[in-house]
């Protein structure tokens, strides 16, 4: 038997309860995982309370990404006692997930745990981490080096903001948080800020081109903030886009495009083929700092998810939030 957080629906509601469960319930897979840690991400917040059409099949064993040991494997790529990192693939989503002690997969979704790395370490970057890289190595594709200007990160308090902050820190680069919440501005510099701004200065209707103030971005957030980052992108500059948690529109004008040739980049970590998510866990593992470990995450247990999952949907989540399976 195993505990395991189960999502059920009861009058078109989505309810979540910790539950024991046998083995024998697990989905089919061809690698049985022993989970040690998950994460809290947005997505999974929209899936445990039922705000966005994440889950399609009920029940739903919830938790986007996780990490920990082989207990049993048909593939001969792993062997028991082996780690490993589990991120996207539609997990949580329409497969079983990370907040269970167990967890049965298809092995072509694992990633062999780095050397340098654990299940703890893995799952303070999870998925939101392992997008921010993503999104930093899409930039790096441009040819943008720290020598170009400062790079504006949007959502900064959030999981792929924090660590997208801190990775960018590290390689030098003139980092600028936009954040809605000004009581974050110390903790923000602390994890690798040059300077914060208020997100407010970029909810203002976007001109079509505004005054060219950033070398690139990451964006997590869409919508209004997106068109007036794409209006304020220097000559030839970038946006790396991965993420919604200000809505999905995007009213902006094709004149960036043409007469700066800004471009916009698209990043998605779910279906990221293999070479490339390991080429980003090895970046991860080789950039992050031991201080980012302590200081960017919150440690909870399966009970406190449910209140969590809220609180993220609100945008009151700093950092990452680490689940101790
Ligand atoms: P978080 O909730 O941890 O962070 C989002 C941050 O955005 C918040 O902390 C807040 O930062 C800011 N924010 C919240 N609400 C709003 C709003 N209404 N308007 C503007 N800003 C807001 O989420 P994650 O970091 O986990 O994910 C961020 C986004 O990226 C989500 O939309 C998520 O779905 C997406 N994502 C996409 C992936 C992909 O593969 N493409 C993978 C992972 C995430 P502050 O208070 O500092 O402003």
């Amino acid at each position: 038997m195993f505990n395991a957080l189960v999502l059920n629906q009861q009058d078109k509601k989505t309810i979540a309860a910790i539950e024991q469960l046998d083995e024998s319930a697990l989905p089919a897979g061809d690698v049985v995982v022993g989970v040690k840690y998950s994460s809290l991400n947005y997505k999974d917040g929209l899936a445990i309370t039922g705000k966005g059409k994440i889950v399609r099949e009920f029940p739903m064993v919830p938790g986007i990404d996780y990490a920990g040991h082989v207990i049993s494997s048909q593939d001969e790529r792993y062997q028991p006692g082996d780690a490993v990192i589990l991120t996207g693939w539609g997990v949580g989503e329409n497969h079983w997930g990370g907040m269970a002690e167990r967890a049965s997969v298809r092995a072509d979704y694992l990633v062999p745990m780095p050397a340098g790395l654990d299940s703890r370490k893995a799952m303070i970057i999870g998925t939101a981490g392992l997008t921010a890289m993503l999104c930093l190595m899409a930039l790096e594709s441009t040819g943008i080096t720290p020598d170009k200007g400062e790079i504006l990160v949007t959502g900064a308090s959030g999981g792929v903001g924090s660590v997208a902050i801190t990775l960018l820190n590290q390689l030098g680069y003139q980092v600028v948080a936009a954040s809605g919440r000004a009581t974050n501005g110390e903790w923000l510099k602390s994890i690798g800020a040059h300077r914060v701004i208020d997100r407010a200065e970029l909810l203002e209707p976007a001109r079509p081109l505004e005054k060219q103030l950033w070398a690139g971005c990451i964006d997590t957030v869409g919508s209004n903030v997106l068109a007036k980052v794409l209006a304020q992108i220097d000559y030839q500059g970038a946006v790396a886009a991965c993420g919604l948690a200000g809505g999905f529109d995007l009213p902006t004008t094709v004149m960036p495009f043409i007469l700066r040739g800004v471009k916009l980049l698209g990043v998605d970590s779910v279906m990221c083929p293999f070479e490339q998510r390991l080429q980003a866990w090895n970046r991860l593992t080789e950039l992050l700092p031991e201080s980012f470990y302590a200081q960017a995450a919150t440690e909870i247990e399966l009970q406190a998810v449910p209140e969590m999952a809220e609180a993220i949907t609100l945008g009151q989540v700093t950092g990452r939030t680490l689940i101790r399976v």
